[in-house]
């Protein structure tokens, strides 16, 4: 399944987030992922801190996110990963519109974004 809309996500993602978002720390991070865990009722996801690297990523099939910074954006962003490969197995591109809108669900109820600039920002990959 090709993955031709992923930057335009990024793009929907970073347009939220216009000043990037404030790190927390690990243990900050890590109450928030177990937060929406919870709320998810995903008890089989894991997250794994990545020490290097360039970006957080998704073990496909594997129950981990491994995640680069304690930011809700990036924790949001792998927990939908996981959420789709769960409901979609891979018969869905990984950042096609299934995916996005996980994500922009997941934004406003755990990210602290508003509805309408959601839906903003997430018109076109939705
Ligand atoms: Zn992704």
């Amino acid at each position: 399944m090709r993955d031709n809309q992923r930057q335009r996500v990024y793009d929907a993602e970073r347009a939220l987030y216009p000043n990037g978002e404030p790190i927390m720390t690990k243990q900050d991070g890590r109450r928030f992922f177990k937060r929406v865990q919870k709320a998810l009722k995903i008890p089989e996801l894991a997250l794994v801190w990545r020490r290097g690297g360039k970006n957080s990523y998704y073990r496909t099939g594997r129950n981990t996110i491994c995640v680069l910074h304690a930011n809700k954006a990036s924790i949001l962003h792998e927990i939908a990963h996981h959420v789709i490969y769960v409901r979609y197995g891979t018969k869905v591109a990984p950042h096609g519109p299934e995916f996005a809108g996980v994500l922009a669900s997941m934004l406003i109820l755990f990210g602290g974004q508003r509805p309408t600039d959601v839906q903003h920002s997430f018109r076109e990959v939705t």
